[in-house]
């Protein structure tokens, strides 16, 4: 860990978080990651009263909200922290999506829409999800979307097919990307919409199986149907037609928290890997740590995983300090370059684990599979280097 960007009032909280989630939230991986659903249950009952006991709670929030108040880039390095587990930030409330919703309406919600929605979600109340994606469209030019929300009264009446919307799953309410305004440039033609999942027209058609995951609660991605599904148009965030300029805003931030949550499974695969090849007997005299291949992939991993901590915490200062839209290149090199670390390190975590590494008795397996849509989701990869590449060379034309 790099103490360049660690503020004096940051070094007490990561101490103390450190301490949660190896006494209390690592304990429970033992349980199997099928069962996330009743490990949330544990952590509701008995690990999120300690953490607000402890005054902890609400990491991400404003001080205005009984929260930390802290920059991104501070939040970034206890997000690393809470990453070392993947119940880490359920624990802390500060999981994907509602973390990216809690921020988009604590920036552009209306008073009431805080209230109703944005207030319980930092309270742990509610749950939410938001659907962008849809099957029938590429994800990659989300201009291209079906979905419409037709102005009707004081009502918008969404249709549309959504997919791949994360923890829909028992959650209270999505954020709906939909077309409200057809005749405007492709940019300014889509709209956020607040709809509460109780609606009428809302349909949830199934979790998708991911990985052989097949998802539950929390840990899910449903495919969702609006039919002529009538919601207030008070509903609406912002303004008609922000929905691209808002979801930019949601998308930087999140791109930090994604890719430090990225940064503490590498600092947790690269420790299982060291200790295991510490302990692991090859022959009367040597362990696995005893070969130079094995040296080479704990150096490797440690360089890796530094530099892209550097990266990562720059772009959350730079956007801390001049907004994401001035630091998009940076946002594009981290969004490909950590997740392609991050699987060679679990990789070779899991090479060093030979069976047991494959197996579900460790919690690589889990990560291997769960993060492999990492290269794919708020971008793939190939969407990023394109970008990046373009703005390198048209600095140079
Ligand atoms: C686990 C998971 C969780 C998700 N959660 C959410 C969510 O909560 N809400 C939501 O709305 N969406 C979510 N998504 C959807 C995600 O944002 C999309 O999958 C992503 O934007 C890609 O869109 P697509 O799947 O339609 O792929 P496509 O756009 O069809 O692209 C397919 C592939 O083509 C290649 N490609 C695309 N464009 C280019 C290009 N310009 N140049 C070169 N190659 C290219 C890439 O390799 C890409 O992987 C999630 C996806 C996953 C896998």
């Amino acid at each position: 860990m790099t103490d360049l960007f660690l503020t004096e009032r940051l070094k007490p909280i990561l101490e103390q978080i450190k301490t949660i989630i190896h006494e209390d939230i690592i304990p429970l991986e033992k349980n199997g990651m099928e069962y996330f659903n009743q490990i949330a249950e544990i952590i509701h009952k008995n690990i999120r009263p300690k953490i607000k006991e402890k005054g902890l709670w609400g990491l991400h929030l404003p001080q205005s909200l009984g929260g930390l108040g802290l920059t991104l880039c501070e939040f970034g390095q206890l997000s690393e922290i809470l990453a070392t587990s993947p119940f880490g930030h359920y624990a802390f409330n500060a999981q994907a999506p509602d973390i990216g919703n809690f921020e988009l309406l604590h920036q552009f919600g209306s008073t009431e829409q805080k209230q109703n929605f944005m207030l319980p979600l930092s309270k742990g109340e509610i749950r939410s999800c938001f659907a962008m994606t849809e099957p029938e469209f590429a994800g990659s030019n989300p201009v291209n979307l079906g979905t419409t929300a037709v102005a009707e009264g004081d009502f918008y009446v969404i249709n549309g097919h959504k997919w791949y919307c994360s923890s829909a799953d028992g959650a209270n309410f999505a954020i709906v990307m939909a077309i409200t305004n057809p005749e405007n440039p492709p940019h300014q033609r889509a709209s956020m919409i607040i709809v509460p999942l109780e609606t009428e027209g809302f349909e949830f058609v199934r979790n998708i199986s991911v990985m052989g995951e097949k998802g539950e609660g929390w840990m899910s991605h449903a495919e969702l149907r609006f039919v002529n599904c009538k919601v207030p148009k008070k509903n609406l965030i912002g303004e008609e037609g922000s929905g691209f300029s808002l979801a930019q805003h949601r998308l930087g931030p999140g791109r930090i928290h994604h890719t430090m949550r990225w940064i503490g499974i590498s600092e947790r695969a690269l420790e299982m890997m060291i200790k295991y090849a510490l302990s692991r007997k090859i022959s009367d005299t040597e362990t696995l740590s005893d070969k130079q291949v094995i040296q080479h992939w704990i150096a490797e991993s440690r360089a890796n995983i530094n530099s892209a901590r550097l990266m990562v915490l720059d772009t959350a200062r730079q956007i801390d300090q001049k907004g994401a839209s001035a630091v998009r290149n940076e946002i594009s090199a981290i969004k490909f370059f950590v997740p392609k670390i991050m699987h060679e390190i679990l990789d070779k975590a899991i090479q060093t684990h030979g069976g047991l590494g494959v197996s579900d008795d460790t919690i690589l397996s889990h990560w291997w599979r769960h993060e492999r849509p990492s290269r794919i989701y708020d971008g793939a990869d190939e969407v990023h280097k394109t970008a990046l590449a373009k703005s390198i060379l048209k600095s140079y034309k």
